[in-house]
């Protein structure tokens, strides 16, 4: 497969998962159809060597992974990690209200989208349902509006003429509600609400109990520059990693290779982790654990397992962008289509650390692949990523990676064909080695 074929993979992976509990059905789906089996937290496991399975918790947190045959205690984990969420709108329960004559929809800002770009866009929601069944059970049920419902209407440069100079700035309480329709006199909002999620989900009124939903654009994916060099959608951030990971995995030279492989990909990166299923919560330490339990490993070997292991916590990187160059540390610009970042910051915002960097840089040469590094500017606060709190836990040698992409945490982002390609070589190489 080409690296063009590859991106048209990612984008129609991202294009069918316009929510985190739909990313995680999207790659549940994947696992399976590579004969992987779906355990539930709640049964005694079973496992043999050489078997495929995953684990969902609370269904937008997902840990994939293969029982290698070589010895765990000495061999470890081979870790790949990265996050299901992206920043953007959630809708309020009571979603929708009037205003004057129009029928609003409420929403709150989930994480830190640049919320100017949510403006003009062809928005609808997606997200899931839980519903009483007939047997009086709880149940749920995804739920994607396929058509644009929603919108953000900008105000028109008449009323708001300094636009161009101060920025498009918008208050989160009273100019993010959506558009949703003319409203009349009889209609109750949340009947209208209820009754639109009848309609789609099939489930009677008086069944459906709880929801949520997330805001998406309904515009696919596309190839944009000078032959086709990038693309674009959104929610790269990170959905383009754990594309590369869990195809990295499906590989069947990488499955049969004997290592024990891992693929942990966590909701609520952008709100901090720390829920049940997110990467500061026990999700992943109780997996591995679960493994070597079942390896009937004692504590020992599991701890030397863990000392043995490796984690990539991959999640995308700032490319430079020469429109706006006083935004970028001089000394160390890193480029779409260069190869995989290496993330540095000497206050532990990101893993990496000068073995783990060395380690990684030893899998890019063994893949034929460029790498860069790259450090934030020393006055402006750096982001963190999923790995320095996994490997605080785990205490397993992590290194900060990710592709370069313009525009992280706009409604539609941007990244580099080859980038994708290189990093899922390199995640092949890490994965065999
Ligand atoms: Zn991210």
């Amino acid at each position: 497969m080409n690296d063009r074929q590859q991106v048209q993979q990612l984008l129609d992976f991202i294009d069918a998962s316009p929510s985190p509990w739909h990313a995680v059905a999207t790659m549940e789906q994947a696992l399976q159809a590579a004969a992987f089996t779906r355990l539930s937290e709640k049964n005694s496991w079973q496992l043999e060597a050489g078997g495929r399975y995953f684990v969902v918790r609370d269904d937008s947190s997902i840990i994939a992974f293969v029982v290698g045959h070589k010895v765990l205690a000495e061999n470890g984990y081979k870790i790949i990690g990265a996050h299901t969420d992206s920043p953007g709108l959630r809708i309020k329960p009571h979603a929708l209200h009037k205003s004057g004559e129009i029928l609003r929809m409420g929403v709150e800002v989930y994480g830190g989208p640049i919320l100017a770009t949510f403006t003009d866009r062809d928005l609808s929601f997606a997200g899931r349902v839980s519903y009483r069944d007939e047997a009086g059970e709880i149940k749920t049920q995804l739920v994607r509006f396929e058509q644009s419902l929603l919108r953000l209407p900008n105000l028109a440069i008449h009323m708001n003429r300094g636009v161009n100079e101060d920025g498009l700035k918008l208050n989160k309480q009273s100019e993010l509600p959506l558009i949703y329709s003319m409203s009349s006199k009889e209609q109750f909002p949340d009947q209208v609400f209820t009754e639109l999620l009848v309609t789609q989900c099939h489930i009677a009124a008086e069944q459906i109990l709880s929801w949520e939903f997330n805001v998406y654009d309904t515009q696919k994916g596309a190839f944009w520059g000078a032959e086709d060099a990038f693309y674009t959608d959104s929610q790269l951030d990170n959905l383009a990693s754990c594309h590369a990971g869990l195809t990295a995995l499906l590989d069947e030279v990488v499955l049969n290779a004997g290592n024990t492989l891992v693929c942990a990909f966590f909701d609520h990166e952008e709100v901090g982790s720390e829920s049940t299923k997110g990467a500061d919560g026990s999700f992943l330490p109780d997996v591995l654990e679960r493994i070597a339990l079942a390896a009937a490993l004692n504590t020992e070997d599991y701890k030397r397992a863990l000392a043995n292991s490796f984690m990539l916590s991959v999640d995308m990187a700032h490319a430079y962008q020469p429109n706006f160059p006083a935004a970028y540390e001089t000394e160390h610009k890193v480029y779409v289509n260069k190869g995989p970042v290496i993330k540095l910051n000497a206050n532990q915002r990101y893993s990496s650390e000068s073995v783990s960097v060395a380690m990684f840089i030893g899998w890019c040469q063994a893949a034929n692949i460029p790498y860069q590094k790259y450090a934030h500017r020393t006055d402006i606060p750096c982001g963190s990523t999923i790995g320095p709190m996994t490997s605080a836990k785990l205490g397993i040698r992590t290194v900060d990676v990710g592709n370069a992409m313009w525009a992280m945490h706009s409604i539609r982002e941007s990244a580099g064909v080859q980038d994708h390609a290189y990093m899922i070589a390199v995640m092949q190489c890490f994965f065999k080695h």
